[in-house]
């Protein structure tokens, strides 16, 4: 038997780092959702007691160091299923991107094994279980679009974005959340973007209210390390994006587009010295 998962892009509408916590995590308040963007997976059981995990993608690891397989793993082990499992990859989500590629990927291990395995896992377990592989995973499990707290785990449904399209542009630099985190300096951001006021737009499907709040405070520092990503942000709203940002750490920039006709001329813009853009319309 074969089982197929769907493992979608997410963006951040916002970002907001609060504090450092004494566990060296970072207090945030976000907001998230999922776009057309998505990784495939294809699962099937092994009669051999392993986890096999195979990509057309280069560039990840497709060892114990793989989301999936520590997924694949975790799960295994505390339901203590006998069998294994071979997992294929087709990546389309760009790697270290800012767009929460591998979480995403975990999460779509965990639905797709719960039903291969036939486990009846609740979705809130899964959850439980993600929180165990990263901070995004969870939000990644049932996906919609969420108000994030804690380290990003704390999961809190809010209203969908009114239907728009995407446009994501990924230059060809590496950003480390860890080393973004790390050089965030919280007296430096002047202002902050309002998770509340968010709500409201999001509340009352307001385009123009969403685009508005779009703010995320990591910008700062990534902008700053790569001011090239800045310059592509100024690039898009150029061509006619109704509002832009980074999403996570970076380097991934995303402009949100309410009119089709604009679409060609942003993505062919952009293309023009980007090879990694992407229009895709909200999964909501
Ligand atoms: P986030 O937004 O959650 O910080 P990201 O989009 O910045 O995530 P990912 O694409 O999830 O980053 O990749 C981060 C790192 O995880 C990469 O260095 C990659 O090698 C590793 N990795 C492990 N498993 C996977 C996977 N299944 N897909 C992509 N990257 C993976």
């Amino acid at each position: 038997m074969k089982i197929y998962e769907k493992a979608p892009a997410k963006i951040n509408l916002m970002l907001d780092v609060l504090y450092k916590r004494p566990d060296r995590y970072h207090e945030v308040e976000m907001i998230m959702t999922m776009v057309d963007l998505a990784d495939r997976l294809e699962m099937s059981e092994l009669p051999r007691d392993t986890i096999i995990i195979s990509s057309q993608a280069g560039y990840i690891p497709l060892d114990e160091k793989n989301l999936a397989f520590k997924a694949a793993k975790l799960i295994k082990e505390r339901y203590k299923v006998p069998s294994g499992v071979y997992i294929h990859l087709d990546k389309k989500i760009p790697v270290a991107a800012g767009l929460a590629g591998g979480s995403s990927d975990a999460a779509a291990t965990l639905r797709g094994l719960n039903r291969l395995w036939k486990l009846g896992i609740s979705d809130a377990e899964l959850m439980e279980l993600g929180a165990e592989l990263g901070s995004d995973v969870p939000f990644c499990v049932t996906g919609g679009t969420a108000l994030a707290t804690g380290r990003g785990e704390k999961l809190t449904p809010v209203a969908n974005p009114p239907q728009c399209w995407v446009i994501l542009a990924k230059l060809p630099i590496n950003v480390s959340t860890e080393e973004v985190y790390g050089r965030f300096r919280s007296d430096r951001i002047t202002k902050h973007p309002s998770a509340s006021r968010m709500i409201q737009a999001l509340d009352s499907g307001s385009f123009h209210g969403m685009c508005q709040e779009l703010g995320n405070v990591l910008e700062e520092v990534t902008l700053q390390m790569h001011p090239e990503v800045a310059h592509l942000k100024e690039t898009m709203l150029r061509l006619g994006a109704d509002g832009v940002l980074m999403s996570g750490s970076g380097p991934t920039v995303f402009g949100l587009v309410s009119k089709e006709s604009k679409v060609p001329r942003i993505y062919n813009g952009l293309r023009g010295f980007c090879k990694e853009v992407y229009a895709v319309r909200l999964l909501t």
